[in-house]
């Protein structure tokens, strides 16, 4: 396969990145006054060509012509997928890699494979070469290059990601646009190396309510009570003074703008049992730790309807098994609704 780890290259890429290297050298070694070597024009032309190709590709990504390979692939408004904590997506691997990714030429981003395959490491030879031919096909780069990902060696997981690196500027952003891409021979979804704090908080279970009003009602008062008022207070406090100020009001704002979200989950035997998510806007906090503490502590508290017990609060409920979403079982994902979805559906082998 053409693709490459770190510390190998495939022979057309490499080729490709040593004639740049050529053409760079040789123009630093002539005068201002040469014309430029005919080597470099072409490269350069080259350059602008997959640049334009680029530009056309995003500026068309929602109405592509008939011919262009990315029509195989669902359009539309992807739902969104959401992870435990911040950093949910390195969970897994050996963190001395991302040492290594800074040497690795610019252009990255994680891919997240969907489909519980990605779980067996002994697939990922397979999953590698199928996302190679994917971005390949999505973007015409002659370069990238993808690396899986070795697991930490005291880790009791598989890592889920892989990364690719070497792609242009404006294939990054083609494939951020879409984010999920999906044909019938591969679904992953793509983001930055720098993940944002989730919007997916907890989920309550075990309430006998049906109605999210009465939830936003409980939510309300817990995000209300002195208790949290001093929780926030105590994280400002902690910040350096020129950071008190925007940090009260991305705070206050988060702790605000809560939202609840219900799920139709059913006990065994089809009994209904809802569960509700809480959410929030993740993006209003910087700091994975500040997060991970308010997080935390809003999930101990107590969410108990008038006169009735409380539903536990669960930072880490479900996982679904088609796009590794954490808000949700594979059973109720909106993936699988959408017009011309290509990728993994609800039948997993052997099990309905
Ligand atoms: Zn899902």
């Amino acid at each position: 396969m053409a693709s490459r780890s770190p510390r190998t290259s495939s022979p057309s890429s490499l080729q490709y990145d040593l004639d740049l290297d050529v053409s760079i050298s040789e123009a630093n070694t002539s005068t201002s006054l040469d014309p430029p070597p005919a080597n470099h024009t072409f490269i350069s032309l080259k350059k602008r060509m997959i640049a334009a190709k680029a530009c056309k590709s995003i500026t068309n990504l929602d109405n592509p012509p008939a011919n262009d390979p990315i029509n195989k692939y669902t359009k539309g408004d992807m739902p969104n997928v959401y992870y435990n904590h911040p950093t949910a997506a390195l969970d897994f691997i050996d963190i001395d890699q991302i040492d290594d990714w800074e040497n690795l030429p610019d252009g990255k981003l994680l891919a997240h494979p969907f489909g519980h395959e990605v779980r067996n490491i002994e697939a990922h030879q397979r999953i590698k070469a199928r996302l190679f031919a994917a971005i390949v096909e999505i973007t015409q780069s002659e370069s990238v290059g993808i690396c899986s990902l070795c697991p930490c060696s005291s880790a009791t997981g598989t890592p889920l990601i892989f990364l690719i690196f070497n792609i242009l500027e404006l294939h990054r952003q083609m494939l951020l646009k879409r984010e999920v891409w999906s044909s019938s021979m591969f679904t992953f979804r793509v983001t930055t190396l720098d993940p944002v704090c989730p919007d997916y908080l907890f989920a309550i279970t075990q309430l006998t309510i049906k109605a999210e009003e009465h939830i936003k009602d409980i939510v309300h008062k817990v995000r209300s009570a002195q208790g949290t008022t001093d929780v926030l207070q105590n994280i400002i406090d902690a910040l350096p003074n020129d950071e008190k100020a925007a940090a009260a009001k991305d705070l206050n704002d988060f702790i605000k703008l809560m939202w609840v979200k219900k799920l139709g989950t059913k006990k065994f035997g089809g009994a209904t049992a809802p569960t509700f998510n809480i959410l929030a806007n993740g993006k209003l906090i910087k700091d994975d730790d500040i997060w991970c503490h308010l997080r935390d502590y809003l999930a101990a508290q107590t969410y108990a309807p008038p006169f009735q017990d409380a539903g536990p609060a669960s930072t880490n409920l479900h996982r679904c098994s088609i796009c590794q979403s954490v808000d949700h079982p594979r059973g109720l994902c909106a993936f699988p609704h959408l017009e011309g979805w290509n990728g993994p559906s609800w039948e997993l082998p052997n099990t309905r």
